[in-house]
Order: C-alpha cells, then sequence, then structure tokens
C-alpha cells in the first residue's frame, strides 16, 4: 500500500509527489490520461519576480517563496533527470494602455522589494527595437522569468520515477470509500486503490471529483486559448504583456500569444474569434510578426476559485484528504511553492508558510455516495 494517493498528475501533483518521494515516503499519482498534458502543459510559462500590491496579501509570502525556489528546483530537475527545463530570467516589459496608473503599478512591486523600472519611449526602443512604438507607458521587470512548461512538466515526472514515485496513466478517480471520516481507498473503473493519505490535484476537474463525497467546491474551468507563431530568428527578447495577454519569447524564434478568459465550462477548443483576436493582439505590439508562421494554436482550462485565491490544506471533516488545486492564472509559478508546503502538510508537519488563509471552505451537496 502507497504512503500517499495523488490524484491529477499536472504541475501540482507531480511536484508534491516529488517532494514527498524525496523524503523516503511511497507515493503514487494517478492521472485519468497522460500526466501533465493539460494546464500545465497548456500554459505560458511566465514566472513574475514576486507580488504586486498589498504586502499583507496572504498571496505575497507564497509568490515571493515560490520564485526563490524555481533556480533550485530548476537545478535538482535538471541533476537528477538531465532534462533542461528552459527556466530563464528574460524580463518582463508592461505596456500600460493608461499612463496614470504607472506610478502605483511601479509602487506596488517595490512595495514588495521587486524591482521595477519605468520606461521611456527611447528606453523601450532599446530594449526592444521590434516592438510597437505606439506606446502610452510602459515598465521592465529584469527579474521576471519563463520556464518551458511542457519540458517541466516531463522533467517532474523523470524525477519522480526516479523517487520511485509510481504513475498510473488513463485511469480515473470515480469516487471514494469512506469510513470513520476518513478515505479508505479512491474507486476507479480498474479496481480500488488504497492508500494512507489523498491528495486531489486535479486542476480544474478537482470540484468534479470531490462531487462524488457530496462536498461541492466553489472552483470552475476558464478557458485559455493560445497561439504558437515562429519568426526565422528572434524578434523581441523581454516577455511583453498588456493586461491579461502577453507575448512570450522563446530562444528558438517562436512566441507564445495568450491568452483568452473564457467561462465555457469543460470546453477546450479553439476559435476563430479567440485565435484572431490574440493574432492581432501580437501583431499590433509587435507590427513584424505579420511576417510570422502560424504553428499551432490550443487551449487549456484553468482552475479559477470563485474566492480569488487556491485551496491548499486538509479537508474539512476528513482528516486524511487534502486538496491543492485552484492556482488560476499562477499555477505554474506557485507550483514550486505548493509542493513544498503541501508535502509538509501531507506529512504531518507545520508548513513553512502558513496555510490558514488557503483552508478549503465548502458546500455540502446532498447526492453523498461513498
Ligand atoms: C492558456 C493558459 C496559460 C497559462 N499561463 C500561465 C503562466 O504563464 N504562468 C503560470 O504560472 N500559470 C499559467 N497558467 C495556469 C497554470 O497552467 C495552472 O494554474 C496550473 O497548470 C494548474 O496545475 P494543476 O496541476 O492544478 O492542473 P492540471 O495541469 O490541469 O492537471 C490536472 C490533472 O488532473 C487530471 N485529472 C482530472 N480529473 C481526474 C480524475 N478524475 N482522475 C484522475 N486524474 C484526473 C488531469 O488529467 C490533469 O493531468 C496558464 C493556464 C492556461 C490554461
Amino acid at each position: 500500500m502507497h504512503d500517499v494517493l495523488i490524484i491529477g498528475g499536472g504541475v501540482m501533483g507531480l511536484t508534491t509527489a516529488w517532494e514527498l518521494a524525496k523524503t523516503g515516503l511511497r507515493v503514487a499519482v494517478l492521472d485519468r490520461a497522460q500526466p501533465g498534458r493539460e494546464a500545465s502543459w497548456a500554459g505560458a510559462g511566465i514566472l513574475p519576480p514576486g507580488h504586486r500590491g498589498d504586502p499583507n496579501d496572504p498571496l505575497a509570502p507564497l509568490l515571493r517563496r515560490a520564485t526563490e525556489l524555481w533556480p533550485e528546483v530548476t537545478d535538482a530537475l535538471r541533476d537528477q533527470t538531465g532534462i533542461d527545463n528552459g527556466f530563464r530570467r528574460c524580463g518582463e516589459i508592461q505596456v500600460l494602455e493608461d499612463p496614470a496608473r504607472l506610478e502605483s503599478d511601479l509602487d506596488g512591486w517595490r512595495i514588495n522589494g521587486v524591482r521595477a523600472e519605468p520606461l521611456s519611449a527611447e528606453a523601450l526602443r532599446d530594449l526592444e527595437p521590434a516592438a510597437s512604438r505606439d506606446v502610452p507607458a510602459a515598465y521592465v521587470l529584469p527579474d521576471a522569468c519563463q520556464v518551458r512548461n511542457p519540458w517541466h512538466v516531463r522533467a517532474l515526472g523523470e524525477a519522480c520515477r526516479a523517487a520511485g514515485v509510481e504513475i498510473v496513466c488513463d485511469r480515473e478517480a470515480v469516487g471514494f470509500h469512506m469510513s470513520n471520516g476518513r478515505v479508505d481507498a479512491v474507486r476507479t473503473a480498474a479496481g480500488d486503490l488504497s492508500a494512507g493519505a489523498f491528495l486531489v490535484a486535479g486542476g480544474a476537474w478537482s470540484g468534479e471529483i470531490l462531487k462524488s463525497i457530496g462536498r461541492a467546491l466553489e472552483l470552475e474551468p476558464v478557458r485559455g486559448q493560445m497561439v504558437l507563431l515562429k519568426t526565422p530568428s528572434p524578434l523581441i527578447r523581454h516577455i511583453l504583456e498588456i493586461g491579461a495577454r502577453y507575448v512570450v519569447p522563446r530562444t528558438d524564434g517562436r512566441l507564445l500569444i495568450g491568452s483568452t478568459e473564457e467561462w465555457v465550462g469543460f470546453v477546450k477548443q479553439n476559435t476563430a474569434g479567440g485565435v484572431a483576436g490574440l493574432v492581432e493582439f501580437g501583431r499590433r505590439l509587435v507590427p513584424g510578426l505579420s511576417e510570422a508562421t502560424l504553428e499551432a494554436c490550443w487551449s487549456g482550462l484553468r482552475p479559477h476559485t470563485r474566492r480569488g485565491t487556491p485551496f491548499l490544506g486538509a479537508m474539512p471533516e476528513c482528516s486524511n484528504l487534502f486538496l491543492a488545486a485552484g492556482h488560476f492564472r499562477a499555477g505554474l509559478h506557485l507550483s514550486t511553492v505548493t509542493g513544498r508546503l503541501m508535502a509538509q502538510a501531507i506529512r504531518g508537519e507545520e508548513p513553512e508558510l502558513s496555510l490558514r488563509a488557503f483552508a478549503v471552505n465548502l458546500n455540502r451537496q446532498p447526492d453523498r455516495q461513498s
């Protein structure tokens, strides 16, 4: 029997599994398809340099710690698997449509100890000659990073296997067997899987997974569409961002343009309007993209919580069932710290950062099943 069974092999499940296995626990990860092929694959891999805004926001210390952990996690994965996850400091330029926001944005980063510098039109041209000149205001975050998230989840999967984690693919969790306020086993079509403790890390599907035991999470999928372009050589070096949309340059001339926010349920498709809007946005920001080749487009489902923060910790009234879900647009960034903290909580240790603000609250459902 395993010590811990993790449902969901996205970046949250795999990072937590790796952290647990490093301390000698016997861990299994169950995924209804192949691990790391949902939101954790679809994302852009932007890793902001920390938190912007109120430093007393409970997310601030998590974002800071997540940022600190990325170089360490990257080195450890490379040492253990030989896989480069593409983590690098590329810097990010934030373009503001409303110049009046410049000072408050800069203050919001600096108050959290993050470097943020305003850019004059000349400075922007020097940093990114291919960017549009028609920019009302801009600033740079020199310490912003990026990761090639498909490479990262592949490295995590390999590191998990090397640490003895059993990864069970193509097997869906359809319910739980419970007794005396504890989960005894996860039900699947191919039989039950028992363990000492269980973690639900099912991304946007976490609410569906918990419905089977009558727990209703306020968590929903939000679709994000993405477009991949290719130019013969890199046009830009920094991530360029306006509000919720961005262009992310890879070193090989590829550029990701993202992303939409669509409340369309569990529908993972691209639409003509979504793709056209992203391409048009990219062309406005980097006019030379008109000549780029369109390589691919895809979409992913972000796990969004109505309260705006993820659920991290033990499930109420169920002492050996844990939840790590609802990271919405920041899940890749927060995965390093989430895996560390969830492993500590599951081992029964006091997490190095408090999870109190992220405690699971839920609505009860009448159709309880076990
Ligand atoms: C378009 C887009 C762009 C993004 N860009 C960024 C970014 O730049 N930076 C950033 O930090 N974040 C970004 N994100 C957010 C980030 O990708 C997510 O927050 C994060 O990947 C969520 O990870 P997860 O492991 O919780 O979920 P997922 O990666 O979705 O993994 C959930 C896993 O659970 C499995 N599963 C579901 N149901 C079951 C079941 N019943 N039984 C067994 N297995 C099950 C699924 O198969 C899947 O493998 C982006 C997301 C999208 C969609």
